[in-house]
């Protein structure tokens, strides 16, 4: 079968050939139909995380449809339309798959620690594996299965009420599928970015304010459109500066919801914290549990990622891009 492959710091990635995989007892063999590309697929295809052993096939974000079943599969069969997640094989008892089964020691990691998605074939874990609602696009929705994820977790888990402001920073990848999650909850979200052309879809995914965050009167103009700050701001950025944006946007005691990774620690002021004037928690694309909720609700309403299809021969022409923040929504590989 066809795959990306990388090797290594060495010889990097490669659209090669490899033997298409055999599926366990408790697995499922997905053909891919669509495998979108993440950010956090660079941390593996820059180097910055070895894998276990080379070649691994990157990507962790896919849809596709069932081609084989294990001997315990019982209630997916072949031909089915199913999106994944990432986790393999955890065991689901421990205190780390208590936590997030990422930790888990018996489990691998699809695309970082194990073969992932940018592949015509892969092989998952039934308990990664959602059907997706009859009548979602099997494409579009590829990027729901990492990117909305984490923007249902982010926007769901600040609580809000109906009508509360709640602040999106970033609105890449993630950030526009938390805009459209948030109007979706009955929220009021302000859209924030250093990029006039991503802050120019905004207003189509649901924003009732949009703020360009290096603005000089950037605090004046999201507290004047939130009357007084937002009761939460998820950064979906990975930029520090827009952690250092994110908290001058808050009400007093308001929630920074952590999303985007930046290397390094965040720059949030201790004080305001000790004070309970600032509350901060975190979110993620959560453990596999938690997807049917998110599915179930991106196709009632509507939520459809910005995809930007192209052929698996584009992969190292995407990484490029993404490393230069040449991007709208999701860069996908269509099979
Ligand atoms: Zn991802
Ligand atoms: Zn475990």
């Amino acid at each position: 079968m066809k795959a990306a492959l990388y090797y290594g710091a060495d010889k990097g990635l490669v659209i090669g050939e490899k033997d298409k995989p055999t599926p366990g007892e408790n697995d499922v063999l997905v053909r891919i139909k669509c495998a979108s590309l993440c950010h956090s697929d660079l941390r593996i295809i820059d180097g910055q995380q070895a894998p276990p052993t080379v070649p691994i096939v990157p990507g962790h974000e896919a849809t596709g449809y069932v081609d084989d079943v294990g001997s315990n599969v019982t209630d997916v069969s072949t031909g089915d339309a199913v999106g994944m997640f990432l986790y393999y094989g955890f065991c689901g008892s421990c205190s780390a798959c208590d936590a997030t089964p990422m930790a888990c020691p018996q489990g691998s990691i699809q695309g970082f620690t194990a073969d992932g998605y940018f592949a015509e074939y892969a092989v998952v874990d039934r308990r990664s594996i959602v059907k997706l609602p009859a009548g979602m696009d099997v494409v579009s929705a590829a990027p729901i299965f990492c990117a909305g994820l984490t923007a249902f977790h982010a926007v769901s888990k600040c609580n809000l009420k109906k009508g509360d402001y709640i602040g999106i920073v970033g609105v890449g990848g993630i950030g526009h599928l938390a805009l459209q999650y948030a109007a979706k909850m009955g929220l009021k979200p302000i859209a924030i970015d250093t990029d006039n052309s991503r802050l120019a879809h905004a207003g189509e995914l649901g924003a009732v304010g949009i703020v360009n965050a290096t603005d000089p009167d950037f605090r004046e103009k999201v507290h004047e459109i939130t009357k007084g700050g937002a009761a939460a701001t998820c950064v979906c950025s990975a930029a520090l500066q827009a952690y250092a944006s994110a908290v001058q946007t808050l009400k007093p005691g308001g929630l920074l919801m952590v999303v985007g990774l930046p290397e390094g620690s965040l720059p949030i002021p201790a004080l305001p914290i000790a004070m309970g004037l600032l509350r901060v928690q975190g979110a993620s694309s959560g453990r596999p549990d938690e997807m049917e909720a998110c599915i179930s609700f991106s196709h009632q309403h509507n939520i459809v990622p910005r995809v930007e299809q192209h052929n698996l021969e584009d992969l190292p022409e995407l990484v490029e891009r993404m490393h230069k923040g040449q991007f709208d929504g999701r860069m996908v590989v269509v099979f």
